[in-house]
């Protein structure tokens, strides 16, 4: 069996942080059995599927590095969707139902309030030929259910929760189409993933009744249902599902230059057994990437230790890897320089910048300020050089007698403008041996 697994979004927003690990989750799944990952677009509802979403999708999903093998859009599979209803008629597994919303909504009141389960109670089945003449008259146009089979219990073996059991009883036959025609998520889903050779549903456990549903769906439409793995939702570090979460996708990682292999890193392993590790290529991430050490406890999302794995990342990265978001000026040696002062790739230009100069003139007492034009003079004598910095500190010091801080203090202060950063014997001859001359000379004066 070849794997194959999909990622359904609906188009109705952009991906957040949550979307996104559904979508790593099934990649890397197919991935790693040699399989097919489909970006399935759940786009049946016309209103709120917005195009600009779908291409927002598929950027983001890109940009991590999450590409899909195929992609299928649900709105071109009506016609699908209409040919299989007409099957599921013809068998009886949906009938139409004619209740208003309010009139639904009254009815689980009265059920509430009798302390009962707000299940359907299926009174359309029940109507004669001569009431649904009546409805139609009166211009009422119906919705349609899908009939559950309340006499075989739903089980299957969930790869993350383990044996599942529903009691189809205690189910509302769900509404699979509207009376305007338009059509929910419940069918046409299970439709597709018949269609289309879906061998694992990976999704968040909110979907675990839904899924109770559709093995019924499946075995209505004379198919088997593909394995599932529900996940156990994300959480925020206080531990709740956040509005926050909500609003986090690739645009604010971006923005806070975070590296897409750091996202990666961490939602692969969050929730599981394994620990967040740094880890720049996928490869080893898809070779531990198992259900079986997925837990049911929810999963926590923490930006703060986003931020540091992501920091760490972007020191295992290569010139190569980052070479195209680089001043055109910077080469692989000054990358290695800078690399190890950076905490996001966000930070680049400021360290270029110390290179390139200007840098801002340091406030120093009459005594640094001396030692400086002393340092000025000993450059002068000295020939360009990786060594420049050794030699440079090395006459100073016997020059002037000064070592450790305040040797080097000064100089530092002087040739970048700062008190810390990156070592100066490497940074020094990046900055070159003119530009320094004229850096202690400024501050020297
Ligand atoms: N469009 C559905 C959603 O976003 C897909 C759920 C599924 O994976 O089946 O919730």
């Amino acid at each position: 069996m070849t794997v194959k697994t999909r990622f359904a979004p609906s188009p109705t927003g952009h991906l957040h942080v949550g979307n996104i690990r559904t979508a790593l989750h099934n990649w890397m799944f197919a991935k790693k059995q040699g399989g097919t990952f489909l970006l399935r677009l759940d786009d049946t509802d016309a209103e709120r599927s917005k195009e600009e979403y779908v291409e927002a999708i598929r950027k983001d999903l890109a940009w991590l590095g999450i590409l899909a093998d195929e992609e299928q859009r649900q709105s071109a599979r009506f016609d699908r969707y209409e040919e299989q209803l007409e099957k599921l008629k013809a068998s009886g597994r949906v009938y139409p139902a004619y209740e208003t919303a309010q009139e639904l909504d009254l009815k689980r009141k009265i059920q509430l309030g009798r302390g009962k389960p707000p299940i359907y109670d299926r009174a359309a089945l029940d109507l004669t030929d001569a009431q649904i003449v009546a409805f139609e008259e009166q211009g009422r146009k119906p919705h349609w259910r899908f009939k559950l089979d309340h006499e075989t219990p739903i089980t299957w073996t969930d790869l993350i929760r383990g044996d599942q059991h529903f009691d189809p009883v205690l189910l509302s036959d769900p509404v699979i189409r509207r009376e305007d025609g338009s059509w929910l998520y419940m069918l046409p889903s299970a439709i597709d993933d018949i269609d289309m050779g879906i061998t694992h549903v990976v999704r968040g456990e909110d979907h675990v009744a839904n899924t109770a549903v559709q093995i019924q769906m499946f075995d209505a439409l004379g198919a088997p249902a593909p394995e599932f793995a529900h996940e156990a939702l994300l959480v925020g570090t206080e531990g709740k599902l956040s509005k926050r979460l909500g609003s986090l996708g690739v645009s604010s990682f971006r923005e806070k230059h975070i590296e897409p292999q750091a996202i990666i890193a961490l939602l692969a392993r969050i929730g599981t057994s394994d620990p967040v590790e740094v880890i720049v290529d996928v490869e080893p991430l898809l070779a531990t990437f198992d259900f079986a050490r997925f837990g049911r406890a929810p999963a926590r999302f923490d930006e703060e230790e986003l931020a540091q794995l992501n920091q760490k990342i972007v020191h295992l990265l290569d010139y190569e890897d980052v070479k195209s978001r680089l001043p055109g000026d910077m080469n692989a040696a000054a990358w290695e320089v800078i690399r190890p002062n950076l905490h996001t790739m966000g930070d680049v230009d400021q360290w270029w910048q110390v290179v390139t100069g200007p840098v801002p003139v340091p406030e120093l007492s009459s005594e640094d300020r001396e030692f400086l034009s002393v340092a000025h003079a000993k450059l002068e004598e000295l020939e360009a050089s990786d060594d420049l910095w050794k030699s440079l500190t090395g006459a100073l010091k016997d020059a002037t007698g000064r070592k450790g801080k305040p040797l080097f203090m000064p100089l530092r202060q002087a040739l970048t403008g700062l008190d810390h950063g990156p070592d100066m014997n490497a940074l020094l001859p990046l900055i070159g041996r003119e530009a320094a001359l004229a850096r202690l000379a400024k501050a020297a004066a």
